[in-house]
């Protein structure tokens, strides 16, 4: 008899950017086969209630909120070995899709060090999401030829030649974690003397009954909307196509009509996870 335990691939989802209709069939299968889900904090939990086995343990691995402390790479790291290794079925989740803005370079070298397999499932990343539910078509055409994914978090520091080539581009610009440095964009923006006809939209919340969107022209921001605090995740979006949002926005703005179809249903084992 082989008594050599089964090691399940670990799975890695993208799990959409708020809206929990947002999410692959593939990864339904995988929420309500996984023994053991290590999320991120910017994945819904209707998410999690709704489809997640109920005996099933669900960490918390405390990233990407801003007030609460981060879990180490390294300890996620381990995590997802330790469990893989004991034989149970894991699932990672992150928000938006996996590729964008996380580590997932990280968590896959990890793995492969223990010759651990995987399987990549992608998810609606923020800028899809936010997009959509702001009305705002990011390549429309005679508008935008291309789409850049940026960002200017507080660590990422972007040189002087680039701002003046994100300046003079016509490609749209969308910017992660941006939401505390939304000011300095367009500073940088505006100093290296980006066109007039261009707007930015900033979306709070993208996707859930709590989105908001402010946008203008990039050339009165400062004066409409300086020094805004914006309640995080924010996505911003800067390009000829953000102006689109006025004429085109779709969805009601109190939130009220767009609470999430889904209702939370299960109750889960939860736990969270700190160093
Ligand atoms: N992997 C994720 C991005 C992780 S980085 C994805 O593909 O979407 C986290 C950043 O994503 C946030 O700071 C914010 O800029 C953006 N973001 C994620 N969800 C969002 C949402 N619902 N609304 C607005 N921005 C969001």
């Amino acid at each position: 008899m082989n008594l050599k335990k089964k090691i399940h691939s670990v799975i890695f989802a993208g799990a959409g950017p708020g809206d929990p209709e947002l999410i692959t069939l593939k990864l339904v299968r995988h929420l309500k086969e996984a023994e053991v889900i290590i999320t991120d904090r910017l994945v819904s939990d209707v998410i999690l209630e709704k489809w997640v086995d109920p005996g099933a343990l669900v960490l918390h691995a405390g990233k990407q909120r801003r007030m609460d402390g981060s879990t180490p790479q390294h300890i996620i790291n381990e995590l997802l070995i330790e469990y893989a290794l004991q034989g149970k079925k894991v699932l990672r989740l992150k928000g938006g899709d996996v590729s964008i803005f996380s580590n997932l370079l990280d968590e896959l070298q990890a793995l492969n060090k223990y010759s651990i397999s995987y399987e990549i499932i992608p998810g609606i990343t923020a800028a899809c999401g936010a997009a959509a539910y702001a009305g705002i078509p990011l390549t429309a055409r005679n508008h935008a030829q291309a789409l850049r994914i940026l960002t200017l978090h507080k660590n990422e520091t972007i040189q002087q030649p680039y701002w003046k080539e994100l300046a003079e581009t016509n490609d749209t610009l969308v910017f992660y974690m941006s939401g505390d440095t939304t000011d300095e964009l367009v500073k940088q923006l505006l100093d290296h003397g980006i066109r007039s006809d261009r707007h930015i939209a900033v979306v709070e919340q993208a996707t859930t009954p709590m989105q908001k969107v402010i946008s203008a022209p990039i050339h009165n921001y400062e004066s409409e909307f300086g020094n805004n605090i914006y309640t995080s995740p924010t996505l911003v979006i800067v390009g000829k196509v953000a102006g689109l949002h006025e004429e085109l926005k779709w969805l009601p703005e109190n939130g009220k009509e767009g609470e999430y179809y889904f209702k939370p249903v299960t109750k889960i084992k939860d736990r969270e996870v700190r160093a």
